[in-house]
């Protein structure tokens, strides 16, 4: 039997994530693992948040609170706006889904996005059949701001900056993107997804996307509690948006997209400043380890300010990648992320990074 699916199903692939610790355990029966591949918090979730979680598993028989009453008006006090411009999301995922689904459809609609960047802007626009255009990053890894303003068409509907950007890490400055708001044309959004604000905010040239959705812009700025927060296995994403687009979601989104434990649990990690606090301090010391360990064998590293850093390993990363992988340390190697020479090493604990600095260096040795 051959069902007749939609066509551009057949040129999307299936998310390739970090390879999960029990795979590696599988198929390798090794001991120790070490995953520093998917930017999660090595610390684990705030107390607060399990806490949380905890009392909310005795009213797991009950549907979600379809609104998000307490999530979306924390977060809007956060975000200093109005309830009606937060949308949240099983993930910060489901809502690059919507917006694409809002925005995209048809090939006479043109999606906007760095090259390489986050995968999942890619999928939204093969999804809606519209076209892709795709700049590539500058020789420094940033986003070329000044190319994607002049690839903007009167049919580009959705622009995508991560910023910082995964899998380089590097951010867009604030003159950067009113550069590109000014430059876009009627009708189209601007999206900054910032699923590592936590880990940029302190760096003095990284702009604050909610300074942009206080007026009538067109932006949309997108966070996540997957990364500083470490609630990724719970999933809960929220963006701010213009308020017809919030509405729109509505409309589209599963009514119960998030569900009753992970808005609890969010809402407890939102006033965990100490969580947070130990966490962005832990980032801050492993990215200065990996910029050590790469100076100590004279290798490069990508200005990161982001949880995890690319290693430029001038030759193919795919064999150290693997190399690592044997003995239980997980990365991610370029070839998947569009950087074939570089190695994607996500931040983690002390005694993680030291695990990966020993490993690394003796896999760089016998090469
Ligand atoms: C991790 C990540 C996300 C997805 O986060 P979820 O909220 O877990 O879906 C979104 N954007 C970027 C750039 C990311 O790296």
């Amino acid at each position: 039997m051959s069902l007749k699916l939609r066509p551009q199903i057949g040129g999307m692939s299936p998310y390739s994530p970090g390879k999960p610790v029990e795979e590696v355990r599988r198929e390798l029966g090794l001991e120790r693992i070490v995953k520093l591949a998917s930017n999660e918090n090595p610390l684990g979730p705030s107390p607060k948040a399990v806490a949380a979680l905890q009392a909310a598993a005795a009213e797991a028989h009950l549907y979600p609170d379809a609104a998000a009453h307490d999530l979306k008006a924390a977060l809007a006090d956060r975000a200093g706006v109005s309830a009606d411009r937060i949308m949240v999301g099983n993930g910060s995922d489901e809502l690059i889904h919507y917006l694409g689904l809002a925005l995209l459809q048809g090939p006479e609609t043109r999606l906007l996005i760095g090259d390489p960047t986050f995968v999942r802007y890619a999928a939204s626009g093969q999804l809606a059949d519209s076209r892709i255009d795709r700049v590539p990053l500058t020789s420094d890894w940033r986003h070329d701001v000044g190319a994607m303003a002049s690839a903007l068409t009167a049919d580009t509907r959705l622009v995508y900056i991560a910023n910082p950007n995964n899998p380089t890490g590097t951010i867009v400055t604030r003159e950067e993107i009113d550069l590109l708001v000014k430059a876009l044309p009627a009708g189209c959004l601007l999206v900054l997804d910032e699923a590592y604000f936590e880990f940029a905010e302190g760096s003095a040239d990284y702009p604050n996307g909610l300074d942009l959705v206080q007026g009538d812009l067109p932006v949309c700025v997108l966070r996540t509690f997957s990364k500083a927060f470490g609630l990724a296995g719970l999933r809960v994403g929220w963006g701010v948006a213009p308020a017809d687009l919030v509405d729109a979601v509505n409309r589209i989104r599963e009514p119960f997209n998030v569900n009753h434990l992970a808005q609890r649990a969010a809402l407890a990690a939102l006033s965990d400043s100490e969580h947070l606090h130990q966490t962005v301090k832990v980032n801050a010391d492993g990215l200065a380890g990996v910029w050590s360990l790469a100076e100590s064998v004279g290798l490069s590293v990508i200005d990161s300010r982001a949880n995890f850093a690319c290693i430029d390993l001038g030759r193919p990363a795919e064999p150290v990648f693997q190399a690592l992988l044997r003995r239980g340390v997980i990365t991610r190697s370029g070839h998947v992320l569009g950087m074939p020479n570089h190695l994607r090493v996500s931040i983690g604990t002390p005694a993680e990074m030291e695990v990966f600095a020993a490993e690394f260096r003796a896999v760089w040795q016998s090469l």
